[in-house]
């Protein structure tokens, strides 16, 4: 198993986010990293440093005018009075046949709601979050890697082709989704989450090429709101290869996992080249995202399900807020590929008796 990260991603630090009503503390720190960094650390497994793919596969997903905002809005913003708050968030709401004159009518058009702040570092962070999912499908090409895990933050699915939103600038699993395509007839894409990926779902929705699957809280006045629902199944010849399992608030892990059944039963279904996961620690029992109620021991079993899928795998690290429990999760998820202490332990032990040898 290969990890890929880079120290670029910490520095993305939002200050404040807007939802439902209230300007409210962030939850998405870059504290969730350094509990995941300390983890594998605690595992004696090694990260490797995401390589630089250049922005051409991020324009292959997303619009030029985005990525140059994303690039550029800060330093705009920062030109006006003083009064002006610290990070980009618009208070201006339409997004269609927007004119684009001045840095808030582009953050109307580009910032698709509240809870996606540019601060100074936020471009740095979002665009080594997507190298690090772009090393990962590399090492997949490359090394031919069965499993890879990228710790992508910023995290990316909500992110649509020209918006950012609820906490996501760059739609990373979409990005390495059209990114591998070159090389792999069928993809799918299983989310995980506790929130519906509204923008990988709207940029495939006309493709067969890439399914896209996720198991998630019922969208009924929670995020995304305005999409995630049973009844969207892709449109063209993309019909069919969008399937959506929205689970009601309050759903037992037992409800999580038969819905995940179901999910892992159709990407089987579909038979796919390679397995793209989005990864959301959210699910967990005490997240402060969660409406159902997945177990630190849970996240084992989420992983044995995807690698049950049987092909190459790429998950790509989203959702996951309650930090205290969040290096015991993703150490969990990662004994459900195999890797726990004790093996690691094992190891180092043969290879002492190797070097005693
Ligand atoms: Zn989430």
């Amino acid at each position: 198993m290969q990890i890929f990260f880079h120290p670029e991603q910490l520095k993305h630090c939002p200050q404040s986010y807007y939802s439902r009503g209230k300007m409210r503390q962030p939850q998405e720190k870059p504290e969730r990293m350094h509990e995941l960094l300390k983890a594998i650390e605690q595992l004696s497994l090694t990260v490797k440093t995401a390589k630089d793919f250049g922005t051409k596969p991020l324009l292959d997903v997303h619009t030029l005018g985005y990525i140059d905002f994303l690039k550029n809005a800060y330093s705009e913003w920062k030109q006006l009075p003083e009064d002006w708050g610290d990070e980009v968030l618009s208070n201006v709401f339409i997004r269609e046949n927007n004119r684009e004159i001045g840095v808030l009518a582009k953050a109307a058009k580009y910032l698709a709601d509240g809870s996606a702040p540019i601060g100074q570092h936020t471009w740095t962070s979002t665009y080594w979050s997507a190298q690090t999912a772009l090393s990962c499908a590399d090492a997949l090409l490359s090394q031919k890697e069965q499993c890879i895990i990228g710790l992508t933050r910023p995290a990316g699915h909500h992110a649509r082709k020209d918006g950012a939103g609820g906490f996501c600038y760059i739609n990373n699993a979409a990005v390495i989704a059209q990114y591998l395509r070159q090389h792999f007839k069928r993809i799918a894409i299983i989310d995980t989450d506790m929130h519906h990926g509204q923008g990988i779902q709207e940029i495939f929705y006309d493709r067969s090429d890439v399914l896209y699957v996720s198991v998630h809280g019922d969208p009924t006045n929670f995020y995304p709101v305005v999409a995630g629902f049973a009844d969207e199944y892709g449109t063209g010849s993309g019909y069919g290869y969008n399937k959506n399992f929205p689970m009601p608030h309050g759903s037992s892990e037992e409800t999580f996992f038969k819905f995940l059944d179901q999910a892992v039963d159709y990407v089987q279904t579909y038979q796919p080249d390679i397995v793209i996961h989005v990864m959301g620690f959210d699910i967990y029992v005490d997240d402060p995202q969660a409406k159902c109620s997945v177990s630190t021991a849970g996240f084992a079993q989420v992983a044995e399900k995807i690698k049950s899928i049987g092909v190459p795998t790429i998950s790509l690290i989203e959702g996951g807020y309650c930090i205290e429990k969040l290096g015991e999760n993703f150490k969990s998820f990662l004994k459900g590929f195999g890797i726990h202490p004790a093996s690691q332990h094992e190891q180092n032990q043969q290879q002492v008796l190797v070097e005693l040898e």
